[in-house]
């Protein structure tokens, strides 16, 4: 349920600086492509190996070195299921109710490693997943005078391909990251609280956002001792998920291509589940985005869509108020070939430039701006 209805500062004095526009001002382009690179430095990160292990540390050991020193862990056990058969797809419909409009071109899975013609990233992407513990962590700033409500703000850490997942999903990890740090400045003051989490597992079926949903659902809110103010698990104000923040290149041309550039017109794509419980408040909060994006975003705009699937946020859907953000909408574009490095081995740092960083950049301050107002945000 949203508590507050967004508002907007339109009025910035000098005496009262708007405080978003402040914080937003703290992105920075070189930052967030530095910390994609860091964790491109764990391959793809796939979830299961030593690789994703040792990617699950460094995060940790970022978040503590921005100051997010509520630093905390969710456990669970994943096993595989055996893969059920495939039901025919119907192809005129896109996954998440959309409708497929154009050319599409094909989209799939790399699993041949042979297809990774970097020798060194090959090596480092070779070995394979095992069944069992899995860990994914998450760090709270807590509120100063409702800590016991918060919003989650997440990205899945996890890849697959045979690539270094930079895009999918280095980028959105980067995003909250920076968000972490941001808010964890000593002189950022929130009113509510924010959990920024790095889900693992994702790739298998959003497992690690279940897991969470599962073991914490029934936690929310309590006081825990009580009377300690402590808050293990704040009431969930709404969720907000980042998933392939960089590559918005337009529609296959004719022959199946990409255009190289990313297009002049690039959004940022905002999604919410038209069939969720909380589809009206999930709709608001779209909107509370790109509301924030028109006004704080630098570069490119926000576009509002009802058929977010396929990530994080959907566990939570009929929950909570869940939205995501997206380089384009996952099923009407990218499930019709928008983005040719998805799960491919060119999902490379190297692959994007700066207009591609840039739009990740943009969804970061539009979601950083959007919480800013969202949990009462002032600087000291
Ligand atoms: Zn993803």
């Amino acid at each position: 349920m949203l508590l507050a209805a967004f508002f907007i500062p339109t009025v910035a004095s000098a005496q009262d600086p708007d405080p978003i526009a402040q914080l937003v001002a703290r992105l920075d382009l070189e930052q967030y492509k530095a910390t994609i690179k860091g964790l491109t430095q764990f391959g793809d990160r796939r979830q299961g190996t030593d690789r994703n292990r040792a990617a699950v540390n460094w995060i940790e050991a970022q978040l503590r070195s921005y100051g997010c020193a509520d630093v905390a862990r969710l456990r669970y056990d994943y096993q595989p299921s055996s893969p059920a058969p495939r039901p025919r797809s119907d192809t005129s419909r896109a996954s998440g109710g959309g409708r497929y409009r154009g050319v599409r071109a094909r989209t799939g899975v790399n699993n041949d490693s042979l297809r990774q013609p970097d020798a060194r990233l090959r090596a480092l992407d070779a070995q394979a997943s095992t069944p069992g513990a899995r860990e994914e962590v998450y760090c709270t700033k807590v509120g100063s005078t409702h800590p016991g409500e918060m919003y989650i703000v997440g990205a899945h850490m996890d890849g697959i391909g045979w690539g270094e997942a930079a895009n999918d999903d280095g980028s959105g990890t980067a995003l909250v990251m920076q968000l972490a740090r941001i808010f964890s400045g000593s002189d950022v003051r929130t009113d509510r609280s924010i959990r920024f989490i790095l889900w693992n597992n994702e790739e298998t079926g959003l497992n690690g956002s279940r897991a969470y949903v599962e073991q914490r659902q029934g936690l929310q809110g309590k006081e825990d001792p009580p009377g300690s103010g402590k808050y293990p698990e704040p009431t969930w104000l709404g969720m907000i998920q980042h998933d392939m923040m960089l590559f918005d290149h337009g529609m296959p041309r004719g022959d199946r291509t990409l255009s190289p550039e990313q297009r002049p017109e690039a959004d940022v794509n905002i999604e919410f589940q038209a069939s969720a419980k909380f589809a009206a408040q999930a709709h608001q909060l779209a909107w509370t985005f790109a509301a924030a994006n028109e006004k704080y975003a630098t570069d490119y705009p926000a576009s509002v869509g009802s058929h977010m699937t396929n990530t994080d946020s959907a566990p939570f859907q009929d929950l909570v108020a869940a939205i995501s953000l997206r380089e384009n909408e996952r099923g009407a574009h990218i499930g019709a070939g928008w983005d040719p490095n998805w799960h491919q081995p060119t999902d490379l740092y190297a692959t994007y430039s700066d207009k591609d960083f840039r739009l990740g950049l943009n969804a970061a301050q539009t979601t950083l701006a959007a919480l800013a107002g969202l949990v009462g945000t002032t600087i000291k």
